[in-house]
């Protein structure tokens, strides 16, 4: 997807805080951090949403939550604890049409889940 920028992030078009990659990943800062450590997990290849998953997605969304975990020891938060977040389409207040997973820690949440 050429106008997306988290596929830019991964082909390093433009500029990321890159935590950890691989083969399938992507882990970079968000640049509007909502806590301490706020990590985003995208998978390199271009995917819109939740709402557009299919079977043959189900290891890469598996390998993504492992990320997350191996991502939140290394950054020192598995031990207080995190929050994984993935919004999907307005409601859920989705801004980028990359799927991405939202990793969250580093202090005590104070938001309600909704
Ligand atoms: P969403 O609201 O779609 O679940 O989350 C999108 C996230 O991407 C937001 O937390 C926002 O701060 C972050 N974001 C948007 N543009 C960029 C960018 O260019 N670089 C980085 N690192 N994060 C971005
Ligand atoms: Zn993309």
């Amino acid at each position: 997807m050429t106008d997306c920028i988290f596929c830019k992030i991964v082909s390093g078009d433009i500029q990321g805080n890159i935590v950890y990659r691989d083969e399938q990943t992507t882990a970079f800062r968000d640049i509007n951090p909502a806590a301490p450590t706020h990590i985003l997990i995208v998978p390199n290849k271009h995917i819109d949403s939740v709402n557009m998953l299919i079977v043959d997605d189900e290891p890469l969304i598996g390998h993504m939550f492992t990320t997350a975990k191996n991502i939140a020891a290394q950054e020192g938060i598995a031990e207080n604890g995190y929050r994984l977040i993935i919004n999907t389409n307005a409601d859920a207040g989705q801004t980028v049409f990359h799927i991405h997973l939202h990793l969250l820690g580093g202090a005590p949440m104070k938001n309600p889940m909704g």
